[in-house]
């Protein structure tokens, strides 16, 4: 039976979490949100020595969710923020896609090739957070403004709490007051719906290591993967055509802009280097378009 379970991360009482107990201050770098991007953007700083300040608007940090399937790129990063080992050790390799088209009546089996793993996102997000040291994220720090300061900016709480921040990164997810304080247009949501949950099979499930992706029809996709032994992940998503855009043309360019970079440097193929070239220079690619590319005012 389908047994969908809400996770909830643990009251605040690790040694690196503080509560916001200063009036004023000033900080290098501020990170607003501390869910995925803003630990990760943490972690990855603290890894190369560079100290930040991660500020959460909840009492906790919002751990609830289903799962997220990791793919190799993913791995790759989870490698360089050094919490892969620990991660794998908590979900098993995914090998084979099962692909089930069912109007169709029709299925396929593809190895997966590069690793895949099914992390619960409770798992990811307390792995990254007890590896930022201690005093690093401070919960209950809801940002309710944002105003240009030289250098960088001041940020202010509903409690009149004030922070200056030389750099200031914004991980505040969708409704984000740092998107708005730098002038970005509004977020648009995707025409899809989710659905997430987990089943655990205390006896074991008879899954092996497959991830199924089931089209039911064009508008309800089915993915069921496991997870451990006994608990396997699955997601139901439900297309609704009105909903909003489904892709952003910005974000497919810059994909397909990083992926002929990337195959570019790497190959030895004088055929692939080629068609890398042509393809950034059909994509009109300036070197330093990414470094170049204007935030707005921070
Ligand atoms: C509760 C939840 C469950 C999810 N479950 C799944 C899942 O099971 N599987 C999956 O694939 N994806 C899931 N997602 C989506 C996936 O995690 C997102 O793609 C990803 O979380 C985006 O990460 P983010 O850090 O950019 O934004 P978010 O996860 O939205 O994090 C933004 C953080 O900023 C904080 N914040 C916002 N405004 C302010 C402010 N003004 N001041 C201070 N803090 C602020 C928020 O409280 C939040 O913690 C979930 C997202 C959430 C929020």
């Amino acid at each position: 039976m389908l047994h969908p379970l809400l996770i909830r991360a643990p009251a605040a009482t690790h040694s690196n979490i503080i509560k916001e107990r200063y009036m004023e201050e000033s900080h290098d770098i501020v990170i607003v949100g501390g869910g995925i991007c803003g630990l990760a953007t943490a972690l990855a700083l603290f890894s190369k020595g560079i100290a930040s300040l991660v500020l959460e608007k909840w009492e906790t940090l919002s751990a609830e969710g289903g799962s997220i399937g990791v793919h190799g790129n993913g791995w790759r990063v989870l490698e360089q923020l050094g919490i892969a080992e620990e991660l794998r050790e908590t979900a098993n390799l995914v090998t084979v896609f099962h692909d089930v088209w069912q109007e169709e009546k029709k299925s396929t089996l593809t190895p997966v090739g590069k690793e895949l793993r099914w992390l619960k996102r409770k798992d990811l997000i307390e792995t990254m957070a007890k590896n930022i040291p201690a005093g690093a994220i401070r919960l209950g720090c809801h940002i309710a403004a944002i105003h240009p300061s030289d250098p960088g900016a001041v940020l202010s709480t509903p409690g009149g709490r004030v922070i200056r921040a030389k750099v200031l990164i914004g991980c505040d997810g969708s409704n984000s007051v740092v998107a708005k304080y730098i002038g970005m247009s509004a977020a648009r949501s995707t025409p899809h719906t989710f659905l997430r949950g987990f089943t655990r099979y205390p006896h074991g499930h008879p899954f092996g290591d497959h991830f199924l992706r089931l089209r039911v029809n064009k508008r309800c996709f089915v993915g069921r993967s496991p997870i451990t032994d006994t608990l396997v992940s699955f997601f139901v998503a439900f297309h609704i055509p009105s909903a909003g855009v489904t892709r952003d043309v910005r974000a497919t360019r810059l994909s397909l802009e990083a992926f002929a970079m990337g195959t570019l440097l790497r190959t030895k193929s004088l055929a692939t280097k080629l068609a890398c070239l042509a393809i950034l220079a059909l994509l009109g690619t300036k070197s330093l378009g990414h470094a170049n590319y204007d935030c707005g005012r921070l």
